[in-house]
């Protein structure tokens, strides 16, 4: 049996280490520093793997993401086509996602800093209503995390609809597909969540085009990827007051730069790519069985197409 490689860019692997040792004593699991021969390598599980290294593992069966986009490790074009790769899918991260999404949509509904900023000045106004019928939902990415996120929607008593690359047929879900349907869930949402992968076809894909569809006031949530934002175009909608407000938890240079002019805008709700941090107890659980799948010759849980990019 190989090595299990395990990198994790800008932090200390041992802890994902120990909790593979823990549920799989037998794993002989390493970091970066302790591969030794790279022919020894049979899987490695990575987040952002420095980019050239994997063709040097010549015996590589499996690239594991510690994520549940791949965007980090397709980056790397010289990534030995034939690996198999995986990423995470896990129903923790699913409630976690559900959980950051709940809790910007209804800070803007519930409008919540200008409670706050009441509350500052010891104000206490009357005859207040929050009109939950006019938060309508629309989700961009139907996959394991955009339908928790939509079905959540809808529980909490909001309109939800969705929009995916191929038609879908979801029990009382209104599914858009195709660049028709993307203007169609733009018209009618009033707020946006990206649960996108970063592919080719979605870079960018948050732009003045879509935004200038949305009803005045509206809110963009950005938790699929940094890369899915035109940044100029945001602050534009923002000034216009296309967009009353964006929570964003990603962004195209991770950490945001100090600088960085989203830092002090207090119209977007930042948080540091924390939206769905995934757990190493469970996420550990999927990579020992998929580690088990693969020497057994069946395929990973959480196999993408590269083709798709997703
Ligand atoms: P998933 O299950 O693979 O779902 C992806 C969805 O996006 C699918 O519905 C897919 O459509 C749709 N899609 C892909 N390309 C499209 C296109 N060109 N046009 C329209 N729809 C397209 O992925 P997931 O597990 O839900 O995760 C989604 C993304 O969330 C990840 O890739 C990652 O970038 C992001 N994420 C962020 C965090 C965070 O902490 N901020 C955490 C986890 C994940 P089909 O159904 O038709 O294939």
């Amino acid at each position: 049996m190989g090595v299990i490689l395990v990198h994790v860019a800008n932090a200390d692997p041992a802890p994902w280490i120990d909790e593979l040792r823990r549920q799989a004593p037998d794993l002989d699991a390493r970091g970066l520093d302790a591969v030794g021969d790279p022919a020894a390598v049979e899987v490695a599980i990575t987040w952002k793997l420095p980019h050239g290294l994997f063709r040097t593992y010549p015996n590589l069966a499996l690239i594991q993401s510690m994520a549940a986009g791949v965007d980090h490790v397709l980056a790397d074009s010289d990534r030995p086509a034939h690996v198999p790769v995986a990423r995470v899918v896990d129903p923790w991260m699913a409630r976690s996602m559900v959980h950051q999404v709940a809790l910007a949509v209804l800070r803007w509904h519930r409008r919540l800093d200008w409670v706050e900023a009441m509350r500052a000045d010891a104000r206490w106004p009357t005859g207040v209503v929050f009109d939950a019928d006019a938060v309508r939902v629309g989700v961009l990415g139907l996959g394991h995390l955009g339908q928790a996120v939509a079905r959540a929607m809808q529980d909490l008593g909001f309109a939800a609809a969705g929009w995916a690359r191929s038609p879908k047929v979801i029990d009382g879900l209104d599914c858009h597909h195709g660049p028709e349907g993307l203007r169609a869930l733009a018209a009618w949402s009033s707020v946006l969540v990206c649960l996108l992968p970063l592919t080719p076809e979605t870079e960018g894909i948050l732009n003045a085009e879509l935004f200038e569809r949305m009803a005045p006031g509206s809110l963009l949530v950005n938790v699929g990827r940094g890369g899915h934002l035109v940044e100029d175009d945001l602050i534009a909608a923002l000034d216009a007051g296309r967009l009353a407000a964006a929570a964003l938890d990603v962004f195209r240079t991770e950490p945001l730069p100090a600088g960085h002019r989203f830092w002090s805008d207090p119209r977007i709700y930042l948080t540091p790519h924390i939206a769905s941090e995934i757990n190493p107890v469970t996420a550990t659980r999927v990579f020992v069985e998929n580690i088990r799948r693969i020497r057994a010759g069946d395929a990973p849980i959480g196999l993408i197409d590269p083709a798709k990019g997703y």
